[in-house]
């Protein structure tokens, strides 16, 4: 089988080159060729030679999957792209314009390990890992959809958990963040995770100015096991030492997540918890008001409780501020990407 090109990053890319005893340059020409210049074959690659054209040509190829659906929000512009990968299983991913802003959200497995109680991506349990090429794909496609508009940011907050395939999504982020390729400076680059130890310091080590999101949703571990049961292997006191740890190596603010469920962590006494866990450590809280997914029957506390929340953060000294999450109308809101035609409660 051959292998597909669009999983090699820049490095590993020239690596392949030099194997081949030509100069390094040429992987920047191959790399213009397909994110720059969008060519779909090796033989358009007009100004490499035609041998190592064909040499590409007959151990490579330039993976394509497709979009099998677009949906776009009435609510507010943002664009779900439903996309077919080779062996059959879809992914969702999400382009949400902003005022200044055109950010991608890319998913990085079919399914999830995970089981968040609310989120409907590991609804259905795992299926499989994206590769690398795939992740890129998705920001080709995006990409090509936008037209002229280009992707400014882009989210790893899709399908799946990213960390738990940390080599496709440190290949595809490399890609993404090079200059011949999407060249999206890090800072522009999130990726979100509910903090599997050892994983965040590896990711940190290959993009060092990356940005990290830890899924935080609780302020203590009882209840984090509850919403997230894979809390009894990664406690919340090692989500705060990594966030620290990343902090310190990177000096990038790192964020915590905190979805708000009536009824279950979303009270003033929560709220105050929150503050006492989050004293004197370096970071903003990113509160999401819980959008309907899956069919766990959990709902969000409203607005007025939502506000109240924040207000507690921020007379306790903690930056927060409150994710209005995007294109609820075409199931494309946090959480609620999974595979099309499964049911959102
Ligand atoms: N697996 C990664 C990426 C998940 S998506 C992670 O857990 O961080 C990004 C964010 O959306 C996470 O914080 C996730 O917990 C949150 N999310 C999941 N389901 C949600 C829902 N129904 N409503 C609001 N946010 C949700």
């Amino acid at each position: 089988m051959k292998r597909d090109i669009l999983d090699l990053p820049p490095r590993k890319l020239e690596t392949q080159v030099a194997d081949w005893r030509q100069a390094r340059f040429r992987a920047g020409q191959i790399q213009e060729w397909i994110y720059k210049k969008d060519v779909r074959t090796f033989a358009e690659m007009t100004n490499l030679p035609k041998a190592l054209r064909q040499r590409f040509a007959a151990e490579f190829e330039i993976c394509r999957p497709t979009v099998a659906r677009r949906l776009v929000s009435k609510l507010d512009g943002s664009s779900k792209f439903v996309i077919r990968l080779f062996d059959g299983r879809l992914v969702e991913t999400v382009l949400i314009p902003s005022e200044r802003r055109l950010t991608l959200c890319v998913s990085t497995q079919v399914g999830c390990r995970f089981g968040c109680k609310f989120c409907a991506s590991g609804a259905g349990g795992f299926v499989r890992n994206l590769t690398a090429g795939e992740i890129v794909a998705q920001m080709m496609l995006a990409s090509r959809a936008a037209g002229p508009a280009k992707i400014t940011h882009v989210v790893f907050m899709g399908m799946g958990e990213p960390l738990d395939n940390l080599k496709s999504t440190v290949d595809a982020a490399l890609t993404i963040n090079s200059e011949l390729g999407f060249n999206i400076g890090w800072r522009r680059i999130t990726v979100s995770t509910v903090g599997i130890p050892g994983t965040v310091e590896e990711l940190i080590r290959h993009a060092p100015q990356i940005g990290l999101s830890f899924s935080l949703h609780a302020p203590n571990d009882e209840l984090r096991e509850r919403i997230i049961p894979a809390n009894r292997r990664f406690s919340v006191g090692s989500i705060i030492a990594t966030a620290r740890h990343c902090f310190r190596e990177t000096g990038r603010l790192p964020t915590f997540e905190y979805v708000l469920i009536e009824g279950w962590n979303a009270s003033t006494g929560h709220a105050r918890a929150l503050v006492e866990l989050l004293s004197g450590i370096r970071c903003k809280v990113n509160l999401i008001p819980l959008n309907p997914a899956s069919a766990c029957g959990l709902s969000s506390p409203g607005s007025e409780q939502t506000l109240r929340f924040l207000s507690v953060l921020e007379r306790g000294g903690v930056k927060a501020t409150i994710r209005h999450s995007r294109g609820a109308d075409i199931i494309a809101a946090c959480g609620q990407l999974a595979c099309p035609g499964r049911p959102v409660a």
